[in-house]
């Protein structure tokens, strides 16, 4: 018997890949086609203005309108040659997506007719009205004021018909209302604080760029079956759902081969992320069924987050002409793996230098080791702080479930650097450090061995792992803006070294050599990060969360009371010192934080109570009419003692929907109450035990799942969710 769901998975299961055509030439003659780059500037602006707009971007100065007047005007022939009919100021707001609103270019001529216009004021500043943006109360909306000003070291794009402006969004008053602006700051921050440390190694260095290359991880679902989940359109994951017989256990979908519907998918995607001159590197499948993931070559950290917004968007778009929708949402379905967003950080000096990975001789390994250390210290000093950073509603669901990082920021190292940071404890301070053969270091000098270079052991459970080049972060949830966890991990770094460089220079004070003052200032870390945050075991064991509780490393498993971090002495000092945010926009930015935590919890109870009311119980009820019928027949031709099967079924049924009712009128009692708490946190905190309701609604609609009929279950499936692409 096909039922109205059998009908939609039969329709999207017979389904065929979308053509693709393959673009005419090889990528690398039209890669970045749609970015107004350094070779677009080259050609459409005189040699003067390309002089003056280059030195902005490269010295984070602002542009004068004159220029920026010149500017406008080669990007809008750029443009029109594109058909480029809007312009709009493109911002990262505190929503986690994009912003845009569209202007188009007409103005009247004064003759009756229109032409187009962009001027420089245009590309410079515009005052959206964006009154409906959360600001955590910075701006009372009565003055609604908040102004978008370009960064011109983000590149300008086309999308469609659209001239896309990259944009920081600030409240007239200054404080930052968005990602960009902070995590720019934050460059700045760890910039200013690491050249010093660098001129020490080399006089020449001038600036210390951060490096982020993230590995986005997702899920494809069909999209008429997705749209006959209410939960899935509106909280992003699925409130229900009896696991399927089989999952992810035979591991048979990790880097299998990848269906053609995907492929086709992956290859538009592809190509419209090269035409904005997204360097997409990697894809493949990941562990859970209709689970994959792509990476770009990494960039420098401000465009490489651009980038990641960007091709958030273009996914979703894509994905539709492909019947698909893209899940971005950090834990769909129960039982399989999450997604997330491993962040690769590093830092490189502007002469060239990787400062994350060994150097050349004893200099550049001993820089290699302070940054390297320093950077652990920062992390072991702010762990609840980077936890807070990647803490939300969604990504609740990810961490410390099973196949995640854990709850707890812990940093794997791997057996070699382990072992150089204990040989380094032990020998004098002074010792040369060498990049060692198969036969080892040389007598009397400590040892990195060549292998681990580009062979480094990997440790899966850890939330903060080095891996030979670059540390990995890998709490960062998929549909997250990876500046968030970025701002502050930059910024942790940044006081990190500016203590140390205090130090380092008390210690210089003293006549000491530079190789033995490093390392004299570096040897009480290197003991303590040995001690407290690296971690080179199971984190997700139970023996571990006791260990890191007596180790004094964070432990909080409830959102709310993670994010109290950004709030505490230690985080407002270390942000205000750097420059990063000062302690309004600290509390601002958490309101909304809180305030969003809320409203996701909100919408997800009201989400199950209705499709528990409204679907579930009706289709079970249903199913108990036919067995009560039945049973009926029955024992009037069978006699009293038949049917003894179906009416314990329908008993079974009874007490499962009272089940269900009563915990409904719990969670809608449970919410009245939270919404009556004036205050931000407590009122987060109250929905954080909302949030602790939703399982045990889902037990006893799973568990109808498993008795009602396959024809009448109104709901598509978990195995119809997973395995059709
Ligand atoms: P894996 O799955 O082994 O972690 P991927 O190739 O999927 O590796 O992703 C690794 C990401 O790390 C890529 O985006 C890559 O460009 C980036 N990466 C490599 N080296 C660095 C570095 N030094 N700094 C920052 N990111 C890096
Ligand atoms: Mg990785």
């Amino acid at each position: 018997m096909a039922n109205l769901r059998t009908k939609i998975v039969l329709e999207a299961f017979k389904k065929k890949a979308v053509d693709v055509p393959a673009p005419e030439n090889e990528v690398s003659r039209w890669f970045g086609c749609l970015v107004f780059n350094r070779e677009k500037m080259r050609r459409y602006l005189d040699p003067d203005t390309y002089d003056a707009l280059t030195k902005c971007i490269d010295e984070g100065l602002s542009l004068d309108l004159p220029t920026a007047d010149k500017v406008a005007a080669g990007m809008k022939k750029w443009a029109l040659e594109h058909g480029v009919t809007h312009i709009t100021h493109w911002f990262q707001p505190l929503t986690d997506g994009t912003a845009e609103k569209h202007d188009s270019l007409i103005e009247y001529n004064g003759r009756g007719g229109v032409i187009e216009s962009f001027t420089g004021k245009n590309l410079v500043q515009q005052e959206p009205d964006a009154s409906s943006f959360p600001s955590g109360g910075i701006r009372a909306t009565f003055e609604a004021r908040g102004y978008t000003a370009w960064d011109p070291s983000s590149p300008v794009f086309i999308q469609d018909d659209t001239l896309c402006i990259p944009t920081v969004f600030v409240a007239y008053t200054g404080e930052a209302l968005d990602y960009k602006t902070p995590l720019k700051r934050s460059l700045k921050a760890v910039s200013d604080a690491a050249v010093p440390i660098c001129r020490l190694f080399d006089p020449a260095v001038n600036r210390v760029y951060a490096y982020l290359g993230w590995e986005q991880e997702y899920f494809l679902v069909d999209e008429d079956i997705y749209a006959a989940r209410p939960d899935l359109m509106i909280t992003g994951r699925t409130l229900m759902g009896h696991e399927s017989s089989k999952n992810q256990q035979l591991d048979d979908h990790y880097f299998g081969a990848i269906p053609s519907r995907v492929a086709a998918f992956m290859k538009e995607l592809e190509t419209e992320g090269y035409k904005l001159g997204i360097p997409l590197k990697t894809r493949h499948k990941e562990v859970a069924p209709n689970q994959f993931e792509f990476a770009p070559i990494y960039g420098e950290m401000n465009l490489s987050n651009d980038q990641n917004q960007q091709i958030m968007n273009v996914m979703h778009r894509v994905a539709r002409k492909h019947g698909f929708v893209v899940l971005l949402h950090e834990k769909p379905f129960a039982g399989v793996n999450g997604s997330g967003k491993h962040n690769n950080w590093s830092l490189g000096t502007d002469t060239g230098v990787p400062l994350m990975a060994p150097g050349k001789d004893a200099l550049g390994n001993l820089q290699f080791i302070t940054f390297f250390v320093n950077t652990l210290y920062a992390v072991q000093r702010h762990n609840g702080l980077l936890k807070a950073s990647i803490a939300s509603a969604t990504n609740a669901h990810r961490l410390g479930a099973n196949e995640a990082p854990p709850a707890i920021v812990s940093a794997f190292l791997g057996r070699t650097m382990t072992g150089v940071l204990h040989d380094l404890l032990e020998m004098p301070s002074g010792t040369p450090i060498e990049i060692s053969g198969k036969k080892g270091a040389s007598v009397g000098a400590i040892g990195i061995p060549q292998i681990f270079i580009d062979n480094t052991d990997r440790n899966r459970t850890s939330p903060f792992a080095f891996t030979g080049n670059r540390f990995e972060f890998r709490a960062v949830g998929a549909s997250a803006n990876c500046a968030g966890s970025m701002i502050t991990l930059n910024t942790a770094v940044a006081e990190q070294l500016l203590d140390f460089k205090d130090a380092l220079d008390a210690n210089m004070a003293e006549g000491k050599a530079l190789d033995v003052a490093v390392m004299d200032t570096l040897k009480p870390l290197i003991a303590s990060i040995l001690d407290v945050v690296c971690f080179e075991g199971n984190g997700y064991s139970d023996e571990w969360r006791k260990e890191a509780a007596r180790r004094g490393l964070d432990t909080e498993t409830i959102v709310p009371k993670m994010l109290c971090e950004y709030e505490k002495k230690e985080s407002v000092e270390m942000f205000t010192r750097c420059g990063v945010f000062n302690e309004k926009e600290l509390h601002a930015r958490n309101e909304v934080k809180l305030e969003t935590y809320v409203k996701k919890v909100q919408i997800e109870a009201r989400v199950i109570g209705r499709m528990a009311l409204n679907h579930i119980i009706p289709a079970a009820l249903d199913y108990q009419t036919r067995l009560l019928q039945n049973a009926s027949l029955q024992k009037s031709l069978l006699g009293d003692e038949a049917a003894a099967t179906e009416l314990a079924l329908a008993r079974e049924i009874s007490a499962l929907i009272a089940d269900i009712r009563r915990k409904v009128e719990g969670i809608t009692e449970a919410r009245k109450k939270a919404n009556k708490l004036e205050d931000k946190f407590e009122k987060a905190l109250a929905y954080s035990g909302v949030a602790d309701l939703i399982p045990g609604i889902r037990k006893p609609i799973d568990d109808l799942e498993e008795i009602v009929d396959n024809a009448t279950w109104p709901l598509p499936k978990y195995r119809e969710l997973l395995f059709i692409s």
